[in-house]
């Protein structure tokens, strides 16, 4: 019976893996560099966590159940909520700020596709505890310098939600977060239509239509404040300290973010050689704590979309020495035995389970590219020597087994 793994879902060969693994590593470098440290949560949480704030319709983008006692769970679609609700019951007497990093899986009920997935790897970061422009700003410099260390070619983009949001006070919640959520999606026909067909007055769809068109550089701060009233120190403070640190960004007040947490400061980052699934990190500042019985804390974060930087990102790992040892028959025990002194010194090395002859296994050794392949015959066994081949060079030589692994261990 051939089962096939679920829609949405990829397995990873070693290949993959090590590339993946060697990105992860570099990420966490970086966040470990800024003094961010790793937590983990659960990967199922009570349904409510992400439905408190984002409304029930979110059930339907994510893997809800029930469990044998009927409690509902739903597997996690992202980090910050189960971070926040982490912070809000353990962490509220540690001092701030809090600089916590997490990698993980994540499951969305969404139509697959290139770059999207039902199940997906987040890399993400929460500082938490600072309303100042200073943890917005490191926090951008955070992302964009995981992405820049990855050769990645992606663009940065900086909006603000409270721009948007006192422009639409006046349209109430329901309707404030509905154009919020057309603008995030870039849906621009359809943010006309719902406009119209909710009687937002002509003049306001024009301001919306023009404050969300608003992009480039800091210039755009000043146009629009001919079209709003609204304080727009903290974008202006937080271009300032990035123009210092070199971060390449663009201002852009149409960032509305699809989550409704956010409360100031938004980014993306979008990568070119994805198509449409393009967006590569997004992140912001929010307030999460008070919804979930802590104190009002707030917080900036960042989520990147690990699998889509691992599709555009180049990187090969460094590929480790390995050393296949090949035996005559019966002398399959000194063949374990000096593997493992190799192996006690950092050395990759293989061995032949398989019971194949010399020959086989002299192919074998070339089949898995293995750097060098160890001799073991019972003539050279005799004057307690080995032979050691370079399989690049096909040069051979014989050695002491000391030597033998003085030489490969180096
Ligand atoms: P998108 O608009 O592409 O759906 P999003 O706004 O839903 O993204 P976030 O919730 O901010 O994304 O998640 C952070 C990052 O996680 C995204 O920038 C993206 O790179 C990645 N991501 C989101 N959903 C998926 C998915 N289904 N498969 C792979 N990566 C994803
Ligand atoms: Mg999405």
């Amino acid at each position: 019976m051939k089962i096939e793994r679920p829609r949405g879902t990829r397995d990873f060969l070693p290949d993959e893996m090590e590339k993946r693994r060697e990105i992860e590593k570099r990420m966490r470098r970086i966040a470990e560099r800024f003094g961010y440290r790793e937590i983990a949560t659960p990967t199922f949480e009570h349904l409510e966590l992400f439905t408190v704030k984002s409304g029930e319709g979110i059930v339907e983008e994510m893997y809800v159940f029930e469990d044998k006692s009927g409690r509902k769970l739903a597997l996690r679609p992202e980090l910050t909520a189960p971070v926040m609700r982490m912070f809000a019951n353990e962490c509220s007497v540690m001092p701030r700020p809090l600089r916590f990093y997490y990698f993980a899986n994540c499951f969305r009920y969404e139509r697959p596709q290139k770059g999207r997935y039902r199940e997906f790897w987040q890399f993400g970061v929460e500082l938490i505890g600072s309303d100042s422009h200073l943890a917005d700003a490191e926090v951008v410099l955070l992302a964009y310098r995981i992405l820049d260390s990855l050769g990645i070619d992606f663009e940065l983009q900086i909006g603000h939600v409270g721009i948007l949001r006192s422009l639409l006070s006046p349209l109430g919640d329901e309707m404030a977060s509905k154009i919020m959520r057309l603008i995030d999606k870039g849906d621009r026909e359809g943010l006309l239509d719902y406009m119209e067909a909710a009687g937002v007055d002509g003049e306001m769809r024009e301001t919306i239509l023009a404050i969300i068109d608003l992009k480039g550089d800091e210039g755009v701060i000043d146009e629009a404040k001919e079209i709003m009233d609204y304080d727009f120190e903290r974008l202006e403070k937080l271009s300032s300290i990035l123009r210092e640190t070199e971060v390449k960004f663009e201002l852009n007040l149409g960032i509305a973010r699809g989550l409704d947490y956010y409360t100031g400061v938004v980014f993306e980052c979008y990568a070119e050689g994805l198509g449409a699934q393009k967006q590569v990190c997004g992140g912001g500042s929010y307030e999460l704590s008070s919804l979930f019985g802590g104190p009002k804390t707030p917080s900036t974060g960042f989520a990147i979309g690990f699998d889509r930087v691992c599709e555009v990102c180049k990187i090969s790992p460094k590929s480790e020495r390995t050393v296949v040892i090949a035996s005559f028959r019966g002398l399959e025990g000194h063949a374990f035995r000096i593997a493992d002194k190799l192996r006690a010194e950092g050395v990759r090395t293989v061995v032949d389970v398989m019971e194949r002859s010399l020959k086989k296994q002299m192919s074998f050794a070339s089949e898995v590219n293995a750097d060098y392949t160890v001799i073991i015959g019972p003539e050279e066994v005799e004057k307690g020597l080995v032979a050691v081949k370079n399989m690049k060079t096909q040069e051979q030589i014989l050695l002491t087994e000391k030597e033998a692994i003085r030489f490969l261990a180096g």
